[in-house]
């Protein structure tokens, strides 16, 4: 296992060795690099970048050009105004289990397109690299599951067991939208599987961090900056939070340890404000302060039980606060003031916003079997096997019920960058490799129970 080199493609060997004893369809005369190139090139003109007030609709228009040509019958679900998910399946001759391929129509904004070598929304292709706006994340792996599935389709000549879906769904780089619509109408209930495409240096991703979003809130009493003493200053509590939040992190990282797919677990303040409502003004003590913390988890971490401990130190800082001014240093200073002062309280909350949970698919499970036959007999060298750091539509699934693998074309550190590029010859590779590990998921003999 070398997980330090993140370079599979880059290592590449010439031969094959063939390590699992399955059958192999003959993929790769049914794939044509020049279609890869101009399917890609279609794509990345469109520029679906959502926070730049597009959609992914135009996408959406050029897949069903694509399905009309191939004899696909896609289905077009609405998610929101002017963005549709779309849903490709095709059955085999006898029952078995149902795979799911899913690569999202969306890319993230390409920034300053000055700071760009190649323009952003116009496929460039130098040697071997494809430049462009989505390249590796995850339009390139998109074209490549479409020619992977109907290579499939040709070379099985529709005798295979069980049935095969595409989805392309809509908001992945949002608020994930499309693929919880998907869920959410029960269309994966029947599922059994799924490979999430995406830019993993075809490395086979069996596990994805788990992700908190809290915010904490820590309310005083406004004052004027020149006389503190007649308000509460929030603030001070806060920077007594956030070294709590430094020492229940270092907690964390020792009781969890180091996960060899996903590194260490995280509690990182991101964003701090005070006041939580209107402007803030310099000689002005506010009356509230909060703190949005970014909590990424691996392993067997309890979310229940971090909140619980982020909790409990909160209120504990704010009873030695309360406690100060009832009998303590502050309530002495206040009682040479001419004027009374009320006493008055801090108070404190943990608010959890969002929550997805750690993600992993045991490696002996079909899927993974199957996936990590595909690549070794495709590239000619063992898998190698990593992990996801940030959450994609792959943690609704498996949260869903449904055990993933993400894997897919394109460096892992190149999405969202500028330059992006993926390797030609890589989606190729990658196109094979999905058809060949439908096949392989497809006739595995024994699937074992659903789990939740
Ligand atoms: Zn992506």
């Amino acid at each position: 296992m070398s997980l330090g080199s993140h370079n599979l493609y880059s290592k590449r060997q010439g031969g094959f060795t063939i390590s699992s004893s399955s059958a192999n369809l003959d993929i790769k005369s049914w794939l044509d690099p020049q279609e890869m190139k101009e399917k890609l090139g279609r794509l990345i003109a469109i520029e679906s970048v959502v926070e730049n007030g597009h959609t992914e609709s135009l996408v959406v228009e050029e897949i069903l050009t694509w399905c009309r040509l191939d004899g696909f019958v896609p289905e077009v679900i609405e998610v929101s105004g002017g963005r549709p998910n779309v849903l490709l399946e095709f059955q085999g001759s006898h029952p078995g289990p149902v795979l799911l391929f899913e690569a999202h129509s969306d890319t993230v904004t390409a920034g300053d397109p000055s700071a760009w070598t190649h323009s952003p929304f116009q496929l460039t292709v130098e040697g071997d690299r494809l430049y462009g706006r989505g390249t590796a994340d995850t339009k390139g792996n998109l074209v490549a599951a479409y020619l992977g599935i109907r290579a499939f389709r040709a070379a099985t000549r529709g005798d295979f067991p069980g049935t095969i879906r595409f989805l392309v769904p809509v908001d992945e780089e949002g608020m994930m939208s499309g693929i919880r619509h998907f869920i959410a109408t029960g269309r994966a209930v029947d599922i059994d599987a799924a490979i999430c495409c995406e830019p993993e240096d075809l490395q086979i991703c069996v596990s994805q961090k788990g992700a908190l979003r809290v915010r904490v809130e820590i309310y005083g009493k406004m004052a004027h900056g020149a006389m503190p003493l007649t308000g509460n200053n929030p603030l001070p509590l806060m920077a007594r939070f956030l070294a709590a939040v430094q020492e229940e992190e270092l907690v964390q990282q020792k009781q969890v340890g180091f996960d060899r797919y996903l590194g260490w677990p995280s509690i990182t303040p991101t964003e701090i404000r005070a006041p939580l409502n209107g402007p803030s003004g310099f000689n002005v003590v506010p009356d509230a302060v909060a703190v949005s913390l970014d909590i990424r988890t691996v392993g067997d971490q309890s979310h229940a039980e971090l909140l619980h401990r982020l909790q409990s130190r909160l209120d504990q800082i704010i009873e030695n606060a309360n406690e100060d001014l009832k009998s303590g240093h502050v309530k002495d200073l206040r009682s040479r003031l001419e004027e009374p002062v009320e006493p008055g309280i801090y108070s404190g909350k943990v608010v959890l916003i969002d929550e997805r949970p750690v993600t992993r698919t045991p490696s002996d499970h079909p899927l993974v079997q199957s996936v990590a036959g595909a690549v070794e007999h495709c590239l000619g060298q063992p898998a190698i096997y990593a992990g996801v750091p940030g959450a994609t539509d792959g943690t609704w699934l498996w949260a869903a019920g449904i055990p993933i693998v993400t894997t897919g074309a394109g460096g892992r550190f190149v999405p969202h960058q500028v330059d992006e590029w993926v390797s030609l010859r890589q989606l190729m590779d990658t196109a094979e490799i999905y058809a060949q590990a439908a096949y392989r998921f497809l006739t595995f003999t024994e699937m074992p129970v659903q789990g939740g």
